[in-house]
């Protein structure tokens, strides 16, 4: 007799399809994957790169948290004008630093970025229309990494973005002082590194 555990397990192995004997299996999405890294308190307020407004300057952008955002609260979504106005953006890098990874994550980041800055300081940009630049390129303080998009878990276009330590989001700064307002949203211009 199998017990009810146990068969639910065997249909559920039925159920999967069969990989093809070269396939990977999909890797779990890298936003819930990074989700559960919280960050340290230290993290906020260390040292960091000068990090600017990831667009063109002469452009405000309203960047929003909001709670339960993934992966994580001190996430930002940025969006320009109105309905899709934003869609097609330019994306600039924050600082000078080398891509570490530029892939399609379907079930949330879409078309994503991550760019290293040092000393364990990365930025993420998710949901572009295209992605300009490959692992291991190195960008400038205003590289045009891509383009605002509407790929992955989206309900419009928009830029997500993220300053990362050690592998956890923490809360924002642009620039020397500007600190994101959490809760947003806030507006925000690139006014250096144009
Ligand atoms: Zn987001």
């Amino acid at each position: 007799m199998i017990r009810p555990a146990l068969a639910a397990a065997a249909v559920l192995v039925a159920l999967a399809p069969a990989l093809p004997a070269n396939a990977e299996p999909a890797p779990q999405s890298y936003m819930a994957e990074r989700a559960a890294i919280q960050p340290k308190s230290a993290d906020a307020v260390l040292a960091r790169p000068l990090l600017r407004v990831p667009f063109s300057c002469g452009e405000n952008w309203s960047g929003a948290s909001r709670s339960g955002h993934s992966p994580s609260y001190y996430s930002l979504d940025f969006n320009w004008g109105s309905g899709r106005d934003d869609l097609g953006k330019p994306v600039k890098s924050s600082a000078a630093g080398t891509v570490v990874r530029s892939a399609y994550d379907a079930g949330g980041y879409g078309n994503y970025i991550e760019i290293a800055h040092g000393d364990g300081w990365r930025t993420l940009y998710a949901h572009l229309q295209n992605r300009a630049v490959a692992v291991n390129d190195r960008v400038t303080n205003s590289t045009q990494i891509g383009r605002v998009g509407d790929t992955g878990n989206v309900t419009g276009p928009h830029l997500h973005y993220e300053q990362i330590h050690n592998g956890a989001v923490v809360a924002a700064k642009f620039g020397t002082s500007t600190w994101a307002t959490y809760p947003g949203p806030d507006t925000y211009a690139r006014i250096r590194d144009c």
